[in-house]
């Protein structure tokens, strides 16, 4: 979601979802609340951590958050456009879903967001919500979110477009849950359909009204991603991108690839069938 401001935009990279009915993806929040000033607070040299929940769990957690982000940077190859966070990135970790949607003003439903700010080629507020209830959920959901965060300085003017926010996000998963969605987009493929999906390129991510739903999104997303990463490298397709915001998906694919038409749901399907999705492992496409 996108919300023009004063020369800025306030945007949320994702939620993921627990709940299978009734949920949303996306949904706008245009100020971040107001700050708990009870909740403890750690520094690391990227990240400000605001957390209910014991404290050398939050200790092991941000050291792993600030090696993450240096790896998804070096993956991107965006060495020499992120430098330290300034301002840092303001974490919140919440016990409870209620606290979790109190004070986040996201849903219960939703597990994790990153809320960013950008406009003027700078990004000016750096926020990452998430539940830490589950011990070993909230890692997964962090990596996912600082994806997004990262992304953010190479896209500080306009947004990066929706899918290939989520695609990378998504691609950047444990095998598992790549595994997981593979098989889910398998199974589940005619619940998006392919026209539509394309009708969404040059923007925003789909509107997603189940958890479902959104897996097939996110999985579908991740294999244009991943298809297109693996013409070339991760610099030409951020550069695609930024062909994608200023004259649309159709021109971008001509110009960085060669391709007439954004490919088929078989020719992606094919493709995922085929590849290793992850490129948290070590992938030649991922090399600079
Ligand atoms: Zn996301």
């Amino acid at each position: 979601m996108e919300i023009q401001s004063t020369g800025r935009a306030v945007l949320i990279g994702s939620l993921l979802l627990i709940s299978s009915l009734h949920a949303q993806v996306d949904r706008p929040v245009v100020s971040g609340p107001a700050i708990d000033r009870h909740a403890e607070v750690l520094e690391t040299a990227n990240f400000r951590f605001h957390a209910k929940v014991p404290f050398d769990r939050v200790e092991g957690l941000a050291e792993e958050c600030e090696t993450w982000r240096r790896h998804v940077i070096d993956r991107l190859t965006l060495g020499t456009r992120v430098e330290e966070w300034r301002p840092k990135c303001e974490v919140y970790l919440f016990e409870r879903p209620l606290e979790f949607a109190r004070q986040s003003g996201l849903p219960q439903e939703a597990l994790a967001a990153a809320q960013l700010e950008i406009g003027d080629g700078q990004v000016w507020q750096r926020r990452i919500n998430a539940r830490a209830d589950d011990s070993s959920l909230v890692t997964r959901l962090l990596r996912h979110e600082i994806v997004h965060v990262v992304l953010a300085d190479r896209f500080p003017r306009r947004r990066i477009p929706g899918w290939a926010d989520e695609g990378l996000a998504v691609l950047f998963e444990s095998p598992e849950r790549l595994k997981n969605l593979k098989d889910i987009h398998r199974t589940h493929s005619s619940l998006l359909e392919q026209p539509r999906f394309i009708r969404s390129l040059s923007g925003n991510p789909l509107p997603t009204r189940t958890r479902l739903e959104a897996d097939v999104y996110y999985a579908r997303a991740a294999m244009l991603t991943r298809y297109l990463i693996r013409r070339d490298t991760p610099e030409r397709f951020l550069c695609f991108l930024e062909h994608v915001q200023a004259q649309g998906i159709e021109s971008a694919l001509r110009c960085h690839y060669g391709l007439d038409r954004v490919p088929s749901l078989e020719e992606l399907s094919e493709s995922a069938e085929s590849l290793a999705w992850s490129v948290a492992e070590t992938e030649p496409a991922f090399k600079p």
